[in-house]
């Protein structure tokens, strides 16, 4: 008996998995009274489940999984139900075992004797007797069951806690998602697409809040965690429990089924949805937003690759567009690099003093009269050579590199522009760009500002040129309320690159603007019987009656400038008549061929815009 104890702890002193050391026992037993067969099944949630009953069939067995407790449960769901030992002498006709005689009758059973296990006061399992005879157990053999009893709630115990350590490892604590590491342990054991084993076509969406920060500083933490276990439960209801995960911070993962990648598309679309329906969080409502980059299974050679897609695809997705969801393509890699790569260059460039503004002219249509300038960025290289900003502007999309660009431009432009109305030359306007990255930034009025009164410019001839993405971006109530501050103070906002993304012409109601700059991809579509015409008309008129001065970008050809003239739009700037140049040249264009103002020539009001 010492013996029998001591190898069953030393077995649980070991870390033996918990089936293996309570088989050892059942067997162990069996062996010493021959013709029993032993059964210990544990009880979690008043449910029963099979732990070890080695000489029992498993046909019989696999019935009792998840079979709730009860009276009339047999011996083992009776003594479970009632905490007691229970003694069936004739299964046969004993009623407890009405639904289950079938299973042990025909091999020979005919009397079963259960005793509970208790851990920490409560039934954590049974432990059985099945006897050929029709009779109670023995003396000895109840000894030996009380021994049995107590040695298993030690097993129970000590696999609970390792259960539970366990659990802890794997989930995240605030959320009780599955966390990182339990993430990158499903990851590495994850085939990529269907073998044998049956995989379904799988794909990886890595979500990123994008609130949290903001939602921490203005209602405090408790409003944060609370948007966090929000859409924690969102993920696991739209994905599921066991697929969702919270990677850390206000990262999220969920792996999904799906085929390719509309399937995928759709999927994250959804979830975005349901993410983003307002939420009570510690007492303030908030609207949760979440970027979602995602990746195919199918698309990759390994699971690591997959989620290294769907991080590609979320930082992307994080720059271009929050809020929304950005499938993984091939090349989207390469062009990140590119993409840093412009970043250090224009960084490089700022503090080495090689940027330089340069100026296109803005001409009227009709006159050839300069009226303006936009600025445009150049970066000369270590060599010498000067890039235009289709170059780098991508490194634009960096905030920091995107701010330190527009302050170099600024205190250029306005430099440049002091030193022209110094002179007394016909300066009107100077376009400036402004990138998404500016109104991020909550002191973007105040740099502007101050730029131009440092150098004595005032506010009338600046004109803030906004893309059309910006404008509409993912925070266009701020950008809208921060256009309206800039036009307040006096600056003039025109909308760029019009026609290139979403913006309609009814925005133009809720966020107005000064001018429309129509893009170049609308000019070269000055053909006879393209819609690009039927655009244009139709945005000149609009414009014409909302009082929103238009200039065409890109003009290369005389027909187009003819074009554009004849559909009504005066102003435009283009390789027809100028390059960028630099503030030398513009300044000899300015003496030259600007439009002076109360001069002008034609029926025009003397002013651009
Ligand atoms: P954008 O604001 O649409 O500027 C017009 C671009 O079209 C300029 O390219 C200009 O040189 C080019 N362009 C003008 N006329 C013609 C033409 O007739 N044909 C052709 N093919 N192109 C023409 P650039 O200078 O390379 O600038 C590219 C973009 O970079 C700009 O597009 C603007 O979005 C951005 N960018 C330029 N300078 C700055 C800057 O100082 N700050 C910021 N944030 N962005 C800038
Ligand atoms: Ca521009
Ligand atoms: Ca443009």
């Amino acid at each position: 008996m010492l013996q029998f104890q001591n190898s069953i702890l030393e077995m649980i002193a070991r870390g033996e998995e918990l089936q293996a050391t309570i088989e050892d026992l059942c067997r162990r037993v069996e062996a010493r009274f021959p013709g029993i067969a032993c059964s210990v099944l544990s009880v979690r949630d008043a449910k029963l489940y099979p732990i070890a009953a080695p000489s029992l069939p498993a046909s019989y067995t696999s019935r009792l999984v998840g079979v709730p407790i009860g009276p009339m449960v047999g011996s083992c769901g009776a003594a479970a139900y009632y905490g007691i030992p229970v003694t069936v002498t004739d299964i046969e006709i004993d009623v407890r075992w009405q639904h289950y005689k079938q299973f042990v009758v025909p091999i020979g059973f005919k009397a079963c004797w259960s005793t509970p296990i208790v851990a920490a006061d409560k039934v954590v399992a049974t432990f059985a007797f099945y006897f050929r005879e029709g009779r109670e157990p023995t003396d000895g053999e109840r000894e030996i069951v009380n021994a049995c009893v107590h040695l298993c709630a030690i097993a129970i115990e000590r696999d609970e806690r390792v259960c539970e350590r366990e659990r802890l490892t794997y989930t995240d604590a605030l959320t009780a998602l599955a966390n990182r590491a339990r993430f990158n342990k499903v990851l590495a054991e994850r085939k990529l697409s269907e073998g044998a084993n049956g995989v379904r076509p799988w794909g990886l969406l890595l979500a990123d809040l994008d609130n949290l920060k903001l939602v921490n500083d203005t209602f405090g933490h408790a409003a944060g965690d609370a948007l966090l276990q929000t859409v924690a439960r969102r993920l696991a209801t739209a994905v599921s429990m066991e697929n969702s995960f919270r990677l850390g911070g206000d990262e999220f993962a969920a792996i999904v089924d799906a085929d390719d990648m509309p399937a995928l598309a759709a999927k994250a679309e959804a979830l975005i949805r349901e993410i983003k329906r307002p939420a009570e969080c510690d007492g303030h409502v908030v609207f949760p937003a979440a970027t979602i980059g995602g990746a195919l299974a199918a698309n990759a050679v390994s699971a690591s690759q997959v989620q290294r897609d769907a991080d590609i695809a979320l930082y992307h997705g994080k720059e271009r567009c929050r809020g929304q969801y950005t499938g993984y393509f091939v090349g989207m890699g390469t062009a990140l690099t590119r993409r840093f790569r412009a970043i250090r260059d224009v960084g490089v460039a700022l503090s080495e003093n090689r940027i330089e503004a340069h100026y296109q002219p803005i001409l009227r249509l009709d006159t050839r009269e300069i009226v303006g300038f936009e600025a445009l960025a150049r970066m000369r290289t270590r060599k010498g050579e000067r890039l235009s900003a289709a170059h780098f502007h991508e490194a634009t999309l960096d905030a920091h590199v995107a701010a330190q660009l527009t302050d170099r431009m600024l205190s250029l432009v306005s430099a440049d522009m002091r030193r022209w109305l110094n002179m007394g030359l016909p300066l009107q306007h100077v376009g400036i760009n402004l990138s998404a990255a500016d109104f991020r930034s909550d002191d973007l009025h105040s740099r502007l500002t101050a730029a131009f009164a440092a150098a004595g410019v005032p506010l009338r001839h600046v004109i803030l040129e906004v893309t059309e993405s910006v404008y509409l971006g993912e925070r266009d109530h701020v950008v809208a309320d921060e256009i309206k501050v800039l036009r307040s103070m006096g600056f003039r906002v025109a909308l760029d690159d019009f026609g290139t993304g979403f913006a309609s012409l009814t925005h133009l109601l809720t966020v107005p603007v000064d001018i429309i700059k129509i893009d170049k991809s609308f000019v070269d579509r000055l053909v006879p019987a393209d819609a690009g015409t039927v655009i244009v008309e139709g945005v000149m008129s609009i414009a014409t009656k909302l009082g929103i001065r238009v200039v065409a970008e890109g003009i290369e050809t005389q027909a187009q400038a003819d074009h554009l003239r004849s559909l009504g739009c005066l102003l435009g700037q283009g390789y027809l008549f100028s390059k960028a140049v630099d503030p030398l040249t513009a300044k000899h264009l300015l003496s030259t061929s600007a439009q002076r103002p109360g001069f002008a020539k034609g029926n025009h009001d003397g002013t651009a815009v």
